[in-house]
């Protein structure tokens, strides 16, 4: 009897969610609101956005938001903004603290279906009682005791970590790790986006399978991690009698001479570090937000959609590889110009003093007309700078620049050799270089990691000699300076001073 009534249920679960998605691909991107995003989660974004769009359904973006301690609203707005700036568009934005109502009322649910109990162990108990496979003294309490604790915990008359609820999963299973339902929220501190009305909050394990099931997702997909978390999605949902997604996991993206965890970017001691070396927060390439400023987003999907998505584990992804396709694409957008970092003056002894303005093409290969950023002229007279590298008191074979006696050309949109900008009141930028973050491949596997810092990852040109053409450049703005890589217009630019970053670097020594 229990089975055909089992089947029936299982029937109408599935016709309501037929009904509910209309047979349509419901994926979500789920962030907990406790940190900026990195280049991990474009790969998150592109599984979750990119298989909705693939297949003509919609992707939530979910803010996990069941912590109130760690989260912020200025994380929430980060994440919008980064999501939009990479091109998906959510199907609906959602907070799971807008079903805290409906968790609690489930929660609620399991207790009288006997699934459920209040528990009084301490952290120590429970885990020593994990360790050797045995249920909880307060387990098999009656379940309108359970109702009446869980009733109290939710009015806040009960003192922090002196009740949770927890499910009845069996002790006897590995995988019985995560029962937590929900605790008492430690600080009694306001949430970010529900404010002060709960004081417990629902544990990750019991708010993610319900949430997904609830706005009907299809495939439910996360990082290989969640794996041993699986027994205890289905179970929950099985003792709810709810819709089950699909639930699949795929390998994180780590990437070399860097760290790609939250836990890790938001370290104190790392924010410390960084100041240290002069490198504010934001501004560490580890970070999306910093990606931001790079104005890369259609680079960073397409090198994380060449990597596809699959469970076969990504080792540690060369930042060579992200740095070539950076490059690739920047080769094609970036108009060419000349900035010189480190200036020398030369007078040129057999040419008048008076300025040419000379019309620049701003590739290569370019149609004439096709000229330097916004058209705009190039002044040439006999003062001009060009870098310090590039001249030596001593000519030497392979060296290519100027010395006594030698000749050099002055480039002209990659036709000669040297970068040169026009001496006659040149445009004076602030120039940032970025380096790799750590000097080891493998940071996030050092038990000193802080100590693996590259002092030299961001090195500040105060006073670099640009061509007046950049002048009315503007925020987001790209560029080839010839010979010194691909820079873009810093939003800490002011109008008395242009601030460039540089993306990446000319030179390409990856080898895929
Ligand atoms: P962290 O471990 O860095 O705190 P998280 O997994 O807690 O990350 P969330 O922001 O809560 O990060 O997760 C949003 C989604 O992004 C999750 O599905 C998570 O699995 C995924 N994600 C996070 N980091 C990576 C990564 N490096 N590669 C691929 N996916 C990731
Ligand atoms: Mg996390
Ligand atoms: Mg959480």
């Amino acid at each position: 009897r229990d089975d055909v009534l089992r089947a029936c249920n299982s029937k109408t679960i599935l016709k309501e969610h037929l009904e509910a998605t209309g047979g349509k691909v419901r994926t979500r991107f789920p962030p907990e609101p406790n940190g900026h995003l990195h280049i991990g989660h474009a790969k998150a974004m592109f599984a979750d956005f990119g298989l909705a769009e693939d297949r003509g359904g919609g992707c939530y973006l979910r803010f996990d938001d069941t912590n109130p301690e760690v989260e912020k609203k200025e994380y929430i707005d980060h994440i919008k903004e980064i999501v939009d700036w990479m091109g998906w568009e959510p199907f609906k934005i959602t907070y799971t603290s807008d079903y805290f109502q409906k968790l609690y009322d489930l929660a609620v649910d399991l207790i009288c279906r006997g699934h459920a109990y209040v528990d009084h162990q301490t952290g120590d108990e429970i885990k020593e009682y994990r360790e050797k496979k045995m249920n909880s003294p307060w387990r098999d309490r009656r379940f309108l005791e359970s109702l009446k604790l869980f009733n109290d915990m939710k009015e806040g008359r009960i003192d922090e970590g002196k009740a949770t609820l927890r499910m009845k999963q069996d002790m006897q299973n590995a995988n019985a790790l995560s029962d937590a339902l929900f605790c008492m929220d430690p600080q009694f501190i306001p949430h970010p986006h529900a404010g002060d009305k709960w004081c417990i909050y629902p544990s990750y394990d019991y708010a993610h399978c319900i949430v997904d099931s609830l706005e009907n997702i299809t495939h439910s997909l996360c990082t290989l991690e969640f794996e041993t978390r699986r027994a205890s999605y289905y179970w929950l949902l099985d003792a709810l009698s709810l819709y089950q997604p699909y639930v699949g996991e795929y390998s994180r993206l780590n990437i070399t001479h860097t760290v790609l965890s939250k836990r890790k970017i938001n370290s104190n001691v790392l924010r410390i570090m960084l100041m240290m070396v002069m490198i504010p927060f934001d501004d560490t390439s580890c970070l999306m937000r910093d990606m931001c400023s790079l104005s890369i987003s259609t680079a960073i999907n397409t090198f994380v959609r060449g990597l596809g998505i699959s469970r076969s584990d990504g080792s540690v992804i060369p930042l060579e590889h992200f740095e070539h396709q950076v490059r690739k694409e920047l080769h094609e957008t970036a108009p060419r110009t000349m900035v010189v970092l480190d200036p020398l003056k030369v007078v040129i002894t057999n040419l008048a003093s008076s300025v040419k303005e000379l019309n620049a093409k701003k590739w290569p290969n370019a149609p004439d007309d096709d000229t330097y950023y916004r058209g705009l002229s190039v002044p040439f007279s006999n003062v001009v700078y060009i870098e310090q590298k590039d001249f030596r008191l001593k000519d030497s074979k392979g060296y290519n620049g100027l010395a006594p006696g030698k000749k050099a050309l002055l480039s002209f949109v990659m036709q000669g050799v040297l970068h040169w900008v026009d001496g006659v009141d040149p445009l004076k930028v602030e120039v940032r270089l970025f380096n790799k973050l750590f000097k080891s491949e493998n940071p996030g596997e050092l038990d000193n990691w802080l100590d693996d810092l590259n002092p030299e990852s961001k090195v500040v040109i105060p006073c670099a000699y640009a061509a007046r053409s950049l002048k009315s450049a503007e925020v987001g703005d790209k560029f080839q300076f010839e010979r010194n890589g691909y820079f873009v217009v810093d939003k800490d630019s002011t109008p008395e001073k242009l601030i460039f970053n540089r993306t990446v670097a000319l030179t390409d020594t990856y080898k895929g």
